[in-house]
């Protein structure tokens, strides 16, 4: 069945917004009120742009904005969430999807977590025939992606 990504993005953004970690950012939701629907699970897409959006709000520096857009594509949308952290060196990038995989044990321990929301958004993104992108310039920042097909 077709759900709409972008009242899930707003919903899970509207979320994320009043929780602790995101205090000290602006998130910056550009979605409107288009709705985008792609063929699949609810409850999974809205888990999967929460453990994204989850992250780029721990990693980001203080005071920075966290990006979230989708945007159309032929016959796609891509959704991207971009921060300005520290971002991650390209040694790291091709593991950060393995369960349990984190860049920095002593740092990432102190903001939390097990390492465990990119494996899962992964499995999510392949079970909606969606694409993962992640791209990241250390010192400046990340930039998330996945590519959904759009529903007829
Ligand atoms: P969990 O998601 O289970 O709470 P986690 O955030 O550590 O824990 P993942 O979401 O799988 O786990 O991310 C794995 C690692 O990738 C993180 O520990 C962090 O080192 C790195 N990482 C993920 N997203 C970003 C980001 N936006 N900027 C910098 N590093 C990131
Ligand atoms: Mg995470």
């Amino acid at each position: 069945t077709p759900v709409d990504l972008a009242a899930i993005v707003r919903t899970t953004i509207a979320q994320l917004q009043d929780s602790e970690e995101a205090r000290p950012k602006d998130i910056i939701a550009l979605p409107g009120d288009a709705a985008v629907p792609v063929l699949g699970d609810e409850a999974q897409l809205a888990q999967l742009v929460h453990n994204i959006i989850s992250n780029a709000l721990k990693y980001g520096r203080a005071g920075t904005p966290v990006t979230v857009e989708l945007i159309p594509e032929e016959g796609r949308v891509r959704l991207s969430v971009s921060d300005e952290g520290d971002g991650i060196a390209p040694d790291h990038l091709p593991r950060l999807t393995e369960r349990f995989y984190r860049v920095d044990e002593a740092r990432s321990r102190s903001v939390g977590g097990t390492g465990l929301g990119l494996a899962i958004v992964k499995h999510i993104a392949e079970r909606h025939r969606g694409q993962l992108d992640i791209a990241s310039e250390p010192g400046k920042g990340t930039r998330v992606s996945v590519v959904f097909p759009l529903a007829a």
